[in-house]
């Protein structure tokens, strides 16, 4: 049951689509599938069901509870958690076959006085400075004593590109690349190398190894030099006005009064708020569509609520739907991350549990 009227409309086709044209552009390179934050705020059980049946069975997420979420619903596919787990909560990657990220000795050799191997991936700092060891000869002595952890399954080794400049991406890659080759010579190698996110995996298919992390592109979320991929869209939110009040002029709407009417005019109420995670700094600038045309949010984002001008909009009556973002209706993501001056992840991830999903 919904029991209100905002909700989140999910495009399963769309994300299965966006999944089909990855694979399509690949070279046989194994996709794993980025659904942290609730798959980008899309909801994990539809969505895994949907990148099961496309082929998918490598989910990354970035934190154990993520991991074990899916891992008790989704048995038969592998999780890997991209960022650091607790000594102290090791155990229970261990238990569930989770495959850790590691960036220490230490935590290898807390993995392995556990009761069987874990699967683990080295990641390497080539310059963004977040995680990772960085690549020196200590790293590769580190590196060696790992491999030499009898309950340790060295699987993979990975890094993460900054993406600003063309110039450090490719100083980055060849960092990375230099020290696989240094592992290399000293008889260590990996099943599998990776560095790609959505964006390279497009601006640098060079780089692609054998292994891509794809999180925003599964749900069509394109970059400025993705323009001409054929991705879609799969998250929108929506509404119904509940209410409509009569404003007149010099009157005011809202907190502190922030907007004020230069002429009478009629203001919509929409049920939907900073608490559903719409951005409050929508207040300025910000607007959604009713009946195919825009309406300007007046005034500020309450919590729950936001109130919006109907001064082109002579038709609309309570109980109208409206679209609060969605591609379809000529409102993509992007342009809310614009207006609210973030960016689109976060805009998807930030919709919270309040919002009822539903799945097409
Ligand atoms: C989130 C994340 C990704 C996916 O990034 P997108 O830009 O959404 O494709 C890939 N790798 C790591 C390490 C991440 O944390």
């Amino acid at each position: 049951m919904l029991l209100r009227d905002s909700y989140a409309e999910i495009n399963l086709g769309a994300i299965a689509h966006n999944i089909k044209l990855a694979q399509r552009l690949g070279n046989g390179e194994k996709i794993m599938a980025v659904v942290k934050a609730n798959a980008y705020g899309h909801g994990l059980t539809a969505v895994l069901d949907t990148m099961i049946a496309c082929g998918i069975d490598l989910f990354g997420v970035a934190t154990l509870s993520e991991a074990v979420a899916i891992s008790e619903k989704f048995s038969r596919v592998d999780v890997m958690i991209l960022g650091h787990t607790p000594d102290a909560y090791l155990n229970v990657v261990n238990e569930r076959d989770i495959i850790q990220t590691v960036f220490s000795l230490n935590q290898c050799k807390v993995l392995n006085s556990l009761a069987k191997p874990t699967r683990v991936h080295i990641k390497v700092d080539s310059g963004f400075h977040r995680l990772g060891f960085a690549p020196n000869q200590k790293a590769i002595n580190d590196i060696k004593a790992i491999n030499a952890l009898p309950n340790i399954e060295l699987e993979g080794i990975f890094s993460h590109l900054a993406l600003g400049e063309r110039a450090d991406d490719i100083a980055q890659y060849e960092l990375f690349t230099k020290f696989l080759r240094e592992l290399e010579n000293d008889g260590l190698t990996f099943r599998y190398r990776h560095i790609c996110d959505s964006i390279s995996y497009t601006r640098y298919p060079e780089y692609r190894m054998n292994m891509v992390r794809l999180g925003a592109w599964l749900f069509g979320m394109k970059s400025r030099d993705q323009a001409e991929l054929d991705l879609i869209e799969s998250l929108s939110l929506k509404s119904y006005i509940s209410h409509i009040s009569e404003v007149k002029l010099g009157e005011g709407v809202g907190y502190d009064y922030l907007f004020r009417a230069k002429r009478d005019m009629r203001v919509a109420t929409i049920p939907i708020g900073y608490a559903d995670g719409y951005p409050r700094n929508m207040s300025n600038g910000g607007y959604v569509i009713i009946d195919g045309r825009p309406a300007a949010v007046t005034g500020v984002i309450n919590m729950d609520q936001m109130m919006v001008s109907l001064l082109d909009h002579p038709n609309t009556k309570v109980g109208d739907p409206v679209t609060i973002y969605g591609a379809d209706d000529g409102l993509p993501i992007g342009k809310i991350a614009e207006i609210a001056k973030t960016n689109k992840n976060e805009i998807m991830c930030r919709l919270t549990p309040r919002v009822p999903r539903i799945y097409r």
